[in-house]
């Protein structure tokens, strides 16, 4: 690379664009949480500009490999590209795209240059910059040839506020809204598949994780749990950090066993994670509750008995899987490298109590009847007061 250039990264901001007045606040959100995401790679400046932002390393130690990982999972990123910037002339803009594209240049047959000049004060023309940077190439590069429709190789110069940029590609980000730009929501996590993608599309509509799981001991054991950190690890490296919260269980499900029909046994235990989902959602300030169920999956996921689970909510309830075939499901967990932990085998809580015979039309009045025979109140609060927290 020209020693005068210097790699950044350049990045294009999406849907946010359409935001009209809000854009300055989604903006700012969308700062913040690159900044998080970047953090840890060492120091780098962001600056935004003409709906980009630039992403410039302050010393050699920053991995720019791992920064684009990171970059191209956080939302509210239509694309991005590594690009290196140079003073705005048009001989270091020649030389830097020669040297910085050198690879690639040697790998294509076809190239074309294509310029964009936001910074009208550059004295070429797009086309005059085309042509000069084009012509510079060809005689660098002898076995190129030109061609203007179908180009092997697209060499990108952009004339920005702050200097020069040269890239070849553009990579895809990863689309969606920043997150906490649409405010927190309780996701109910399992161990299973469904639940990690369900939060992993919530966050991308912009919305802020809190984790709630509810584990037996010792029915299901810490390996169960393990599995949940796991699964929230990886959902968080898109939805940024998730204050997870650990409910016990056992005593709510054996006292369901104990006291209430077993056909009734699931949708029963739905309800009170519900209602205890409800009260950690209402003090943690979220404004809705997240759920991986799909309308036929399984007897607590017919719509009598989502109705009956609802009706014990007191917050909305998203179910953004609600019309997604297994298949689908799982294409966007393996896509977020979820799959392979939710698949190791570890009982959650669910599994354990499972019902012979689940009733998939249940009635709420009869649900009423059958909860009537539990101390509900007091079995929800004990298992408040003994929530334990973890951040991830
Ligand atoms: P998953 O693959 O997410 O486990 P599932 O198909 O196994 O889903 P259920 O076990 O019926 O379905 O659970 C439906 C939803 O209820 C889950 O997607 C999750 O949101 C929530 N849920 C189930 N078990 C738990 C749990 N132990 N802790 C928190 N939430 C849970
Ligand atoms: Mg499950």
């Amino acid at each position: 690379m020209n020693p005068s250039a210097r790699e950044i990264l350049l990045i294009k901001t999406g849907e946010l664009a359409l935001k009209g007045l809000n854009r300055g606040t989604f903006e700012a959100i969308l700062m913040k949480n690159l900044r998080y995401r970047l953090r840890p790679l060492g120091p780098c400046t962001l600056r935004k500009a003409q709906s980009a932002i630039y992403v410039e390393p302050e010393g050699p130690a920053f991995d720019m490999d791992e920064a684009c990982d990171r970059v191209a999972k956080v939302f509210g990123i239509a694309a991005f590209s590594r690009a290196c910037v140079v003073e705005k002339e048009i001989g270091a803009i020649c030389e830097a795209a020669a040297s910085y594209l050198r690879d690639d240049l040697l790998a294509a047959k076809t190239f074309k240059v294509e310029a964009k000049r936001s910074d009208k004060a550059f004295p070429l023309q797009s086309p005059a910059i085309c042509e000069q940077a084009g012509g510079y190439l060809l005689e660098k590069y002898p076995h190129l040839t030109v061609d203007v429709h179908h180009p092997e190789l697209l060499v990108m110069v952009e004339i920005r506020d702050f200097g020069a940029y040269i890239h070849a590609r553009q990579l895809p980000g990863a689309g969606g809204m920043p997150v906490g730009s649409a405010g927190r929501a309780g996701l109910l996590i399992s161990g299973g598949i469904d639940s990690p993608v369900a939060g992993y599309m919530m966050a991308k509509r912009g919305v802020e994780l809190c984790g709630i799981h509810f584990a037996s001991p010792p029915y299901t054991s810490e390996r169960a749990e393990g599995k949940v950190i796991a699964l929230l690890e990886k959902v968080a490296a898109y939805a940024g950090h998730i204050d997870l919260h650990i409910v016990p269980f056992t005593r709510i499900q054996e006292e369901i066993q104990r006291s209430c029909p077993e056909d009734l046994f699931t949708i029963i235990m739905r309800r009170f994670m519900m209602r205890i989902a409800t009260q950690i959602g209402q003090a943690e300030d979220c404004g809705a509750l997240i759920t991986g169920e799909s309308v036929g999956q399984v007897a607590s996921q017919t719509i009598p008995a989502l109705a009956c689970t609802d009706a014990a909510a007191g917050l909305p309830v998203f179910r953004p899987l609600i019309g997604m075939d297994k298949e689908e499901i799982i294409a966007v967990s393996r896509r977020i490298d979820t799959f392979d932990i939710s698949i190791q085998p570890y009982e959650d809580c669910c599994t354990v109590f499972t019902p012979r015979h689940p009733r998939t039309r249940p009635k709420l009045a009869k649900v009423l009847e059958a909860e009537a025979a539990l101390d509900a109140e007091a079995l929800i609060s004990e298992a408040v007061q003994n929530v334990r927290r973890r951040l991830i």
